[in-house]
C-alpha cells in the first residue's frame, strides 16, 4: 500500500518547507554564464550607450534646420564633414547651424547636432549640398546616452536563471564576472536485477538500462550537474551502500525504480535506513510511485522504474526541487503552445494527468493528438511533441477543447 500518497502541489510544499537554497556562490565568465542562477542582483554601473548615437544611416543636424521641410520645399543643408563609428564625438568641430554631418548607424552624434535625417529623406546636391526632404523633431533617429540602460538601474534580481540576451546586457555595461549559484550536484542510481548497461547485450528476460541516461539528460538540461553511480541490484545492503556514497558526494540523489511497494522495492526501505519519508505516492499519472525523503538535510527521490514515469516525475518534482536549492525565481520552465484537443481524453478526477501529444496543424490552429500508450513505452515520449496537463478536479479533456501544450 502506498501511505502518504501527496497532490503535486503538496509534495511541493514539501520541498519548499524541507530544503532551502544552498547558497554557495561561485564567480563564473559572464561569457559562460548562460543557464546560471545569479546569486545577487546586479545593477548597471554606467549609462548605456554613454553618448548619444545615430539610429540610422544619415545625417546628424540641428532639428530646427529642417522644420517646414518637404518635398517640395526641402531645406539645404551645407555638408560639413563625415563621422565614422568607433570615433570620439570631440574629435570633429561642433555642428554650426545650417550644416548637416554624414552620420553611420551607431556613429557617436557630434556636439551641436541633436537628430538624424535619415539618408532615404535627402538628396545630395553637390559635394557640398544636402537637400532635405522631411523634417526631423530633435532627437529622432538618435538613442540617448542613457536610454539603453541608466547607471545604478537594477538589471536582475538574485535568483534569475541567465539567458543568452541577459550575457549581452551584462557584458554591454563591462560585467565581465558574475557571482552565480554553484551548480547543485545529483546522483543517479538504476536499481532492477533486469537491468544492464546500453553498451551491452540484455540476455533473454532483461533489458536496457534508459533511466540513468534520460534521467542524467533531464538534469544537464536543467543545469545540474549529474553522476550516474551506474546499476544496483534488488538488494537491501548493495542498495544502502551504494546511496550513501553518492550521498557523500552530492546535494540530491535520484534511485530509479523499486519505488513502488513490491517485495523487491527496496527504495522505502533503504530511506527508513538513512532518514525520513516525505512522501509516498503522487497523485500524478503517470509517476505515481515516487518517494520524496531526506536524509541530513539532502533529498532522496525514489523514482519509478518505468521510463515515461520517472521522466514525468522528475519534470515535476525534481526540477522544482532543484530550483528550491538554488533558490531560482519561480518562472515557466518550458515553451507552450496552444492547441486543440483532436480527440476526447478521459481522466480520473483526483490526480494530475500528464498526456502525451503530437502536435498537426488543423484549419484554426495546431491540434493535439493524444498518445495513449503503457507509461513503459519510452517510444511514446520520444514521438510526442509535448505534453498536456490535465488538472486533478477534471473528468478529461473534450474534443476540441483548448490546451495548453508544454512543449518537450
Ligand atoms: P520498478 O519501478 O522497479 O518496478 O520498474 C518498473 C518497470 O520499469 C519495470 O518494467 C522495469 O523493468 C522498468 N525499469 C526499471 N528501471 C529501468 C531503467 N533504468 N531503464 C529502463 N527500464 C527500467
Ligand atoms: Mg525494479
Amino acid at each position: 500500500m502506498f501511505f502518504n500518497t501527496k497532490s503535486l502541489d503538496e509534495a511541493l510544499d514539501i520541498v519548499r518547507g524541507k530544503f532551502h537554497p544552498l547558497e554557495e556562490a561561485e564567480l563564473v565568465p559572464t561569457g559562460e554564464a548562460r543557464g546560471r542562477v545569479l546569486a545577487a542582483p546586479i545593477h548597471s554601473p554606467l549609462d548605456l550607450p554613454g553618448f548619444p548615437r545615430a539610429t540610422m544611416d544619415g545625417y546628424a543636424v540641428r532639428a530646427r534646420d529642417t522644420f517646414g521641410a518637404s518635398e517640395g520645399d526641402p531645406r539645404k543643408l551645407r555638408l560639413a564633414g563625415e563621422v565614422r563609428t568607433g570615433q570620439p564625438p570631440d574629435i570633429y568641430p561642433s555642428l554650426a547651424p545650417g550644416e548637416a554631418r554624414a552620420i553611420p548607424t551607431g556613429g557617436a552624434l557630434p556636439p551641436g547636432a541633436d537628430a538624424v535625417v535619415p539618408v532615404e529623406d535627402t538628396e545630395l546636391l553637390d559635394p557640398e549640398t544636402v537637400l532635405v526632404f522631411s523634417p526631423v523633431a530633435p532627437g529622432t533617429n538618435v538613442m540617448a546616452p542613457d536610454e539603453d540602460l541608466q547607471a545604478g538601474q537594477k538589471l536582475f534580481e538574485k535568483g534569475h536563471r541567465l539567458r543568452p540576451q541577459d550575457l549581452g546586457a551584462l557584458l554591454g555595461v563591462g560585467i565581465t564576472q558574475v557571482s552565480v549559484m554553484r551548480r547543485v550536484r545529483v546522483g543517479i542510481i538504476s536499481t532492477g536485477e533486469e537491468l544492464v548497461p546500453p553498451e551491452e547485450e540484455p540476455g533473454p528476460g532483461r533489458i536496457r538500462d534508459i533511466n540513468s541516461y534520460t534521467l542524467k539528460a533531464q538534469l544537464e538540461e536543467a543545469g545540474a550537474v549529474p553522476k550516474l553511480y551506474g546499476i544496483v541490484p534488488d538488494e537491501a545492503d548493495a542498495l544502502l551502500a551504494k546511496t550513501r556514497a553518492a550521498l557523500m558526494e552530492s546535494d540530491v540523489v535520484l534511485l530509479s525504480g523499486g519505488s513502488s511497494v513490491g517485495t523487491r522495492d527496496l527504495t522505502m526501505a533503504v530511506l527508513a535506513e538513512l532518514g525520513e519519508v516525505l512522501v509516498h505516492g503522487l497523485r500524478i499519472k503517470p509517476g505515481k510511485p515516487t518517494i520524496l525523503g531526506s536524509s541530513d538535510g539532502k533529498a532522496i527521490v525514489g523514482l519509478p522504474g518505468n521510463p515515461v514515469s520517472a521522466m514525468v516525475a522528475c519534470e515535476a518534482l525534481v526540477i522544482p526541487l532543484l530550483q528550491r536549492l538554488l533558490g531560482e525565481r519561480e518562472r515557466p520552465r518550458r515553451p507552450i503552445v496552444l492547441a486543440e484537443m483532436a480527440k476526447h481524453v478521459p481522466s480520473a478526477k483526483g490526480r494530475l494527468d500528464f498526456v502525451r501529444v503530437k502536435l498537426v496543424s488543423g484549419d484554426r490552429c495546431l491540434l493535439a493528438e493524444p498518445i495513449l500508450a503503457q507509461s513503459g513505452a519510452i517510444s511514446s515520449l520520444a514521438e510526442a511533441d509535448g505534453l498536456v496537463i490535465i488538472p486533478a478536479e477534471s473528468e478529461g479533456l473534450e474534443q476540441g477543447e483548448r490546451v495548453t501544450v508544454e512543449l518537450w
